[in-house]
């Protein structure tokens, strides 16, 4: 085991009937680091997400998450780790406090009311609060769902794509705040995204991914010297 990783995956593997959607995959994700997983529509990054978080289950291969084995050790990290994936809604009838509370519980956050208070007041949602989830704007309910995925602190976070379809000015103001936290509670973040400024700005490490295998992984510097614009957009082909 590799103590100074936050998250290692071997030959992972995932085949749904006839797609091979993550074909032998390894990487490692380094402790304090927030390491991005790029690349294109079908890739394949949702679905090595899902299997590290240990909600889909790999068809080969290996996945160690805070150094245990998944997902035979999986109720020893749960409550160490959280995620954020445009494919889990939030009820959208419950008020915003109603959405934390529902999950500060599940993690059973220590002092719920105080730490909603604290993500309320740091992701700039107290005055929707008492809201329904469903009446927010898309920034809003991203900055919720970042408030969902933070609520237990978690020393490891995994985000799918949490920037997609926002305004420039709410991207922005999301990664910065991601900074904020890693930099806080010397977390570790492994981010999805298909947008390289994205990566270039937040990330220490790239994994780029293409039709289910590695395509490369370095730091963003060597990526952006490998590889010019035109090249990254056949990678995502
Ligand atoms: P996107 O940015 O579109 O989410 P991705 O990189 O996250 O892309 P995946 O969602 O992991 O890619 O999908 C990889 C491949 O696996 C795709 O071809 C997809 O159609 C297929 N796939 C994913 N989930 C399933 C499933 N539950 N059943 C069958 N095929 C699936």
């Amino acid at each position: 085991p590799d103590a100074a990783a936050a998250i290692e995956v071997a030959d992972l593997v995932k085949v749904y009937k006839t797609t091979r959607a993550v074909d032998g995959v390894s990487f490692r994700v380094p402790r304090g680091s927030i390491t991005g997983l790029l690349g294109g529509n079908g890739a394949g990054k949702t679905t090595t997400i899902s299997m590290i978080m240990g909600l889909v289950l790999p068809t080969s291969g290996r996945v160690r998450v805070l150094g245990c084995d998944m997902p035979e050790q999986r109720a020893e990290v749960l409550g160490r780790i959280n995620f954020e994936s445009p494919y889990v809604d939030m009820p959208s009838r419950l008020t915003v406090r109603q959405n934390l509370s529902v999950f500060g519980r599940l993690y059973d956050v220590p002092d719920l009311r105080d730490r909603i208070a604290e993500l309320a007041s740091d992701l700039d949602l107290t005055e929707f609060l008492d809201r329904a989830s469903g009446k927010l704007s898309a920034g809003q309910k991203t900055r919720v769902a970042l408030a969902k995925a933070l609520i237990n602190r978690p020393e490891l976070l995994l985000l799918d794509e949490p920037t997609a379809s926002l305004d420039p000015d709410t991207a922005d103001w999301i990664r910065g705040h991601l900074e904020t936290y890693r930099k806080r509670y010397d977390a570790s973040i492994l981010l999805a995204s298909h947008n390289m400024l994205e990566v270039e700005r937040l990330c220490d490490r790239v994994v780029i991914m293409k039709r289910g295998r590695i395509e490369d992984d370095d730091s963003p510097a060597a990526i952006m010297a490998r590889y010019n614009r035109a090249t990254l957009e056949e990678v995502f082909l």
